[in-house]
């Protein structure tokens, strides 16, 4: 042991580290084989897309989804195969239909569509539309007692901006250049502090607004989309929770058709509209969500540790979740069925998740963690425990399951289906080289490049955030910020088939070789901030 470190370190000294790390090419090939020639990873995108369709967190759809991609673990061979529950989630929710039409003035129908969790309209409700603008909680006052029977138009007219820049874009060498420059973080305490109050006003107030539409009687709130050029960006609304108020029915509408109703109203003229949401909770009361685990069991004295890959299953409600992220499901399924149809057989257990709730705050991927692997302490008070784990302050020392020393690592893609580039170490050194070497067999399909920088918002930070090595890739953009997330755009049409032909043989290949390197994954230092 003490020889090889040795050797090591002087490789490194001779600035050949790299060279080292071990690559099984003939491994390597044969994933290469099964992942470009006998793909099934378009299948397995199109039945969860075009058959299942969207996959809002404990709707049924969900359901059907974690039930079909089990049944496909278990077709493929996969052992340990079930749905790993997490605690009380939420209720579950589904539209089925959502209309608005301008009855007068003008006749138009308008595009919108609704926020998840917000009730429907129990049939077609037709009312004038009156502009309500409440940013604050003394706002509300202002519109006591006018509201009843009227359809509410949420907010101002947002100016457009042409775009600058082409749609879709891949990396280049300039990108990919820029991405390896780390910028040195300023103090995070005062942002926290900031964002920690403004977190909590915006819930104080949109439970405050929810509540007074409805003692209001107002008929319906439409609130403009977040993007231009006749994109529905909508997420929630209302309340998931059982027993807290849901408010009114609520729509996000495409800008163009929404700035026209303020400059109408601002021009004084009367505006009568017609909203149709067929909308419901799918249960009564809470329910936990579920996150689909499978393995491929290690052999040996290994195989008690763990590497795992994921993505996350559960999508918004309005397109079909396909970038976001069926596309990920997609090629970390297609990456067990390749290791499988290569007869792997790893050392360590490699074992894939299909997380819930990630789009609500990475509810499923930091149960699981907290459950399987390491914890900060619940907090007491009720302020801190209303926070999202990333607002909170520390609670105490980290608490470790036995499972903690044996997992290696975790690999994550969550953006989009553009093809990997690279990979983020997160400032996780130790680990360059070795990513470096496993990447060295997929420079000819463009994935090249290892950053230090972190990268952030998705599954792999529940890893990353109590000190275990966590990863996502880097992947080409396409269109995904421009077009796709979290938009009623986000269909099997915006998803490239090759690049996730390429994104499967990676990931295949990175937790094979996880799983088979002498050594688990390095770690970083933990700050124990929480
Ligand atoms: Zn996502």
């Amino acid at each position: 042991m003490l020889k090889r470190c040795v050797m090591v370190a002087g490789l490194a000294f001779a600035g050949l580290a790299v060279a080292r790390e071990p690559v099984d090419l003939d491994m390597v090939s044969r994933i290469r084989q099964e992942a470009f020639h006998n793909s099934q990873v378009m299948a397995t995108l199109s039945h969860l897309t075009e058959t299942i369709g969207p996959r809002l967190t404990n709707s049924p759809q969900m359901g059907e989804a974690n039930a079909w991609t089990r049944a496909k673990f278990e077709e493929w061979g996969l052992a340990n195969v079930h749905d790993d529950a997490f605690a009380d989630f939420g209720r579950g929710w589904e539209f089925s239909a959502a209309s608005v039409e301008m009855l007068g003035g003008r006749v138009q129908p308008l595009h919108a569509l609704p926020k998840a969790w917000t009730p429907g309209t129990d049939g077609p409700v037709e009312g004038e539309l009156v502009k309500v603008d409440i940013k604050t909680l003394a706002d509300i006052g202002k519109y006591r007692g006018t509201l009843g029977g009227k359809v509410l138009l949420l907010g101002e007219a947002r100016e457009y901006k042409r775009g600058t820049e082409a749609d879709s874009h891949r990396h280049d060498a300039t990108s990919l250049e820029g991405l390896q420059q780390f910028t040195v973080p300023k103090s995070a305490a005062a942002d926290r502090a900031k964002r920690v109050k403004e977190y909590a006003e915006r819930q104080e107030l949109t439970r405050a607004v929810n509540a007074f539409f409805a003692e209001e009687g107002a008929l319906a709130a439409i609130s403009i989309s977040s993007w231009d050029n006749g994109i529905i960006r909508v997420a929630g609304g209302g309340s998931r929770k059982a027993g807290e108020p849901v408010g009114i029915p609520e729509l996000a509408m495409i800008a163009e058709h929404f700035n026209p109703l303020v400059r109408a109203l601002e021009a004084g003229q009367a505006v009568r509209l017609r909203v149709n949401v067929d909308a419901r909770f799918t249960d009564e009361a809470d329910r936990p969500g579920y996150n689909t685990i499978a393995e491929i069991p290690g052999r040996g004295r290994k195989a008690a540790e763990i590497v795992m890959i994921g993505a996350h299953l559960d999508s918004w409600h309005t397109g079909t979740g396909a970038a976001d992220n069926a596309a990920g499901v997609a090629v970390m399924m297609e990456a067990m069925r390749i290791l499988k149809a290569v007869g792997a057989r790893p050392e360590r257990t490699i074992r894939v998740a299909l997380w819930s709730g990630e789009e609500q705050g990475l509810v499923g991927s930091q149960d699981y963690v907290a459950r399987r692997f390491a914890a900060y302490p619940e907090p007491t008070d009720p302020a801190q425990k209303a926070l999202p784990a990333s607002l909170r302050e520390p609670t105490g020392p980290l608490r470790r399951t036995p499972d903690y020393e044996r997992f290696s690592v975790y690999f994550n893609m969550d953006n989009g289906s553009g093809r990997i580039r690279g990979i983020y170490a997160q400032e996780n050194l130790a680990a360059m080289p070795i990513f470096k070497a496993w990447l060295e067999p997929f420079h000819d399909v463009g994935a090249t490049t290892v950053a230090t920088r972190n990268t952030g918002s998705t599954d792999h930070i529940a890893f990353d955030r109590v000190g275990l090595p966590g990863f996502q890739f880097i992947q080409d953009r396409l269109d995904y910020f421009t077009n796709v997330h979290h938009t009623h755009l986000d269909t099997w049409d915006h998803v490239e088939p090759e690049d996730l032909k390429q994104a499967a043989a990676i990931v295949a290949s990175f937790a094979y070789h996880a799983a088979m390197r002498d050594e688990p994954m390095p770690r970083k230092a933990l700050l124990e901030r929480r």
